[in-house]
Parts: C-alpha cells; sequence; structure tokens
C-alpha cells in the first residue's frame, strides 16, 4: 500500500481547523496516480535539479524523490513539517522559509545550472509565488506548477477572451504555457471548493517581445485591465494627453477603440516603446 504520509488525514483537518493552517493553503493531494503524473510530465533525470514549493507531507516529493535527481531542494514555510521530510528525504536540501524571500540564484551551485520547479501551490499566494518565479527566470528550465482552475486559466488564456489579463501576458512573455490536466476537490485533503489545474511552463528561448521600459510598459498593462470594459484610448487619457496618444496610435497603427483583451502582447509592447519613446 501506498503511503508517504505523515499525517493521517483526520490530524490534517485537525491542524487546518485548530491552527488556521488554511491560510497556508494546505489542501494535500490525496491520490497518488495524480502526484505521479505531475511529477512524470516534468521528465526528470539523472541530470535534473528540482525545486519543489511546499512539499507539504510528501505526496509529490516521493515521486521525486524515486525518480534520483541529481538535486533536490525542498522549499517548506511550515515549521511542522520540516523535520519529517528531514527523515524521508535525507539527500535533499531542505529550506524552512518562504519561496518568496529566496533568490533562486543563489541555489544554484554552477553558471549552467538551470532548475526544473514543482509544486502544488497554496491558493491564496499563488499568483505572488509565481510572480516570484517568473522574477527569478534566469535560474529556471521549466515548471510544473497546480493553481486553482480560475487562476490557470488566466494564465493559459487566449487574445480576445474574458481570462485574458496582466496574468496571461506575464507569463506568456517568457513561458510556453499548457494546462496538463483538471484535478477535482474530491482528490485533496481537506477538500477546496473548486477544481484545480496542472500547468506546464517551458521556458521561451526569447521572451516574445523587447521592451524599451518596463515600467512603463506595466503600468499600461495594468491601467488598461483595470478598465477592461474601455476602450484604450479612454483608459490611457488617464496617464496621457490627446496630444500624445493621437501620436501613439498613428505610430504603432493600433487602434484606439480596442478594448485590453484585443491587443496582442506585441501591440503592448508596441504601444509602451513608443510611448517611452515620446517622453
Ligand atoms: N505538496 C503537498 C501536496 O501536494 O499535498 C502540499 C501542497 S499544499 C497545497 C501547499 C504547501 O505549501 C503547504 O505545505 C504549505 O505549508 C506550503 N506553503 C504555503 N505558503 C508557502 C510559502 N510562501 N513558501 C513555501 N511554502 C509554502
Amino acid at each position: 500500500m501506498w503511503s508517504t504520509s505523515l499525517f493521517n488525514y483526520q490530524e490534517i483537518d485537525l491542524i487546518t481547523t485548530t491552527y488556521k493552517k488554511k491560510s497556508l493553503g494546505q489542501h494535500f493531494l490525496n491520490d497518488f496516480m495524480i502526484a505521479e503524473r505531475i511529477v512524470s510530465s516534468v521528465e526528470i533525470d539523472s541530470k535534473s535539479s528540482i525545486i519543489e514549493i511546499g512539499p507539504g507531507d510528501g505526496s509529490i516529493t516521493k515521486w521525486i524523490y524515486d525518480s534520483k535527481p541529481n538535486r533536490g531542494i525542498l522549499i517548506e514555510i511550515d515549521t511542522r513539517l520540516i523535520q519529517d521530510l528531514k527523515i524521508n528525504y535525507p539527500e535533499f536540501q531542505i529550506i524552512n522559509e518562504d519561496v518568496c524571500e529566496i533568490h533562486l540564484s543563489k541555489l544554484l551551485k554552477d553558471p549552467k545550472e538551470k532548475f526544473i520547479v514543482l509544486g502544488n501551490l497554496p491558493y491564496n499566494v499563488s499568483t505572488r509565488i509565481l510572480e516570484h518565479l517568473i522574477d527569478h527566470r534566469d535560474s529556471i528550465e521549466r515548471m510544473v506548477l497546480m493553481f486553482q482552475k480560475e487562476v490557470g486559466d488566466r494564465i493559459c488564456s487566449k487574445l480576445r477572451t474574458k481570462d485574458y489579463g496582466r496574468l496571461t501576458l506575464l507569463a506568456q512573455e517568457f513561458f510556453n504555457t499548457e494546462t496538463l490536466f483538471v484535478i477535482r476537490p474530491s482528490s485533496f485533503t481537506p477538500r477546496p471548493k473548486i477544481d484545480s489545474v496542472v500547468i506546464l511552463f517551458s521556458k521561451r528561448e526569447q521572451p516574445l517581445i523587447n521592451l524599451e521600459d518596463r515600467r512603463t510598459y506595466d503600468n499600461i498593462v495594468k491601467l488598461v485591465f483595470s478598465n477592461r470594459r474601455k476602450m484604450i484610448r479612454r483608459s490611457l487619457k488617464a496617464m496621457y494627453d490627446d496630444e500624445k496618444l493621437k501620436e501613439v496610435f498613428l505610430r504603432t497603427g493600433i487602434e484606439p477603440s480596442k478594448r485590453p483583451e484585443e491587443l496582442t502582447i506585441q501591440e503592448f509592447a508596441d504601444l509602451s516603446n513608443v510611448i517611452h519613446s515620446l517622453k
């Protein structure tokens, strides 16, 4: 019988209720076939350097361990889980910290090393963790991460859909994203209210766009998507004067009456680069 769980599920329920560890998004995977499927989807071999975010009671870790990677690093914020992780995975490096406080490049042992990152991410901070990983993309080769479905849909969405937005642009600028499969709430203890998805992030050779100034780009993306029903010209008027906007639309050839979800990432880059050049 397969089991590496350090707690029985009643105990986990007790922990989540008594100590409010729901704040750490502790929905533990109870289906070993799904855990195996997650790990096999990243193709680990003896040269791989793996980081697992939030190993919890080790349901995914067990399969990583059995794949015998070159290196395994487990980053878990909950101190109560650390001792058992150390006992069960003695060859792995275990870091008891918030992953968002960790500079991944400092964990590299040689300049050519790149990490494969895995994790069933805590729902409440999953986008913050994804943003941190994207900031540290230079140290990463690919990732397989689990999100609540609604967040996963935003990450993988296509142009002209309701889910297309800031998170889509951020993830797809640097990674090719693909939804691998959906997981039902019954595969977790305690059960979340919603479905989850597993997403493969494969690093692009080059980012999709070249930016003159990232701050200008970020401000534009944030501004237009905070008014997603408005035409982009109307949203941008809050930040730039009419004359400048006329020139921007002329030079980029972008239709000012478009809504944000109709703009490709390249068009956002064009807008940003022209606006920056007119400063
Ligand atoms: N990997 C286990 C599984 O699939 O059953 C547990 C996944 S559970 C959804 C999320 C895990 O991330 C928990 O163990 C939680 O303690 C941990 N965690 C939450 N916030 C974290 C953070 N900021 N940094 C590192 N780990 C975190």
